[in-house]
């Protein structure tokens, strides 16, 4: 169901009122790795929007490599997510971990997130081929693509065929990066996949200063849009400080992405 022989035609997913996977301009998903407080997700979400933001992104259930970090704020992340939406327009792009919070995190989010961790949990895979909402398959950091397709075909199977693919980078020998953020797989997708696919160049460098580079990379191999951490005082944050744009840089990519769109 994913492949392009049984689907030529590039599919478009709306979220809200936003359409991913046109040949049109790219999108763009903003927000903090994680909603920590309602003043830190209202200014993320207004100085987003400001800058030019499609969708508003921040985790309210976090998969946290330990159990001694911030784990998320959970329903009440999911709140005040509805409330920054309510603020600024912005549909919400939030992650779901197990089946079972699969209905209350739907009730909140116009995109549910599937991350990297999660890539081949087939329970929850499954519960969200059940829903009609968009969901956001990340690449699993040991996954093959062709495993990644395999992950995003069990949510068409179930009848949900509102799937948009993200890479985020995977592990490699490399520790320079956080991740390697394997961009070719993205004209590969599309060469197989009738689906939307994005980069997240913030879980794939881990670095700051290459999140710009590589969101513009990104959309030059063909990605329809790019998914990047933003917080207002990234040395503050509860986790992904060191990847997150300040207001200010999420600001001058926005300007470089419009600048590039002459060119896309
Ligand atoms: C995230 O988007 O905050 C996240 C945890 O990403 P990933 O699953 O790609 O590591
Ligand atoms: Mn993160």
């Amino acid at each position: 169901l994913v492949s392009r022989d049984f689907h030529p035609r590039n599919s478009i997913v709306k979220v809200c009122g936003v359409s991913i996977g046109e040949g049109k301009r790219p999108v763009v998903v903003a927000g903090p790795c994680a909603v920590e407080g309602e003043e830190q997700i209202l200014k993320t979400a207004r100085a987003v929007k400001k800058a030019g933001a499609d969708l508003l992104r921040g985790g309210a259930f976090k998969p946290r490599t330990g159990p001694h970090t911030f784990q998320g704020m959970r329903e009440e992340g999911l709140k005040l997510l509805a409330k920054a939406r309510e603020a600024t327009g912005l549909p919400i792009v939030t992650e779901v971990m197990s089946p079972d919070t699969v209905g209350l995190v739907a009730e909140y989010a116009d995109l549910l997130q599937v991350g990297a961790r999660n890539m081949q949990n087939f329970e929850l895979l499954k519960e969200l081929g059940r829903i009609q909402k968009p969901v956001l398959l990340k690449r699993g950091m040991s996954a093959t693509l062709e495993e990644f397709l395999a992950a995003a075909e069990y949510i068409l199977a179930e009848g949900n065929p509102h799937v948009i693919l993200c890479e985020r980078g995977i592990r490699t020998f490399e520790t320079a990066t956080r991740n390697t953020l394997d961009l070719a797989v993205v004209p590969l997708i599309r060469e197989m996949s009738h689906l939307p696919v994005m980069v997240d160049p913030s879980h794939a460098t881990g670095r700051r200063s290459l999140v710009a580079p590589m969101a513009k990379a990104a959309l030059v191999a063909g990605a329809h849009g790019v998914l990047v951490e933003v917080h207002p005082e990234p040395e503050k944050a509860l986790s992904d400080g060191p990847q997150s744009l300040t207001f200010h840089g999420f600001d001058a990519l926005m300007d470089e992405i419009r600048h590039l769109n002459a060119f896309l």
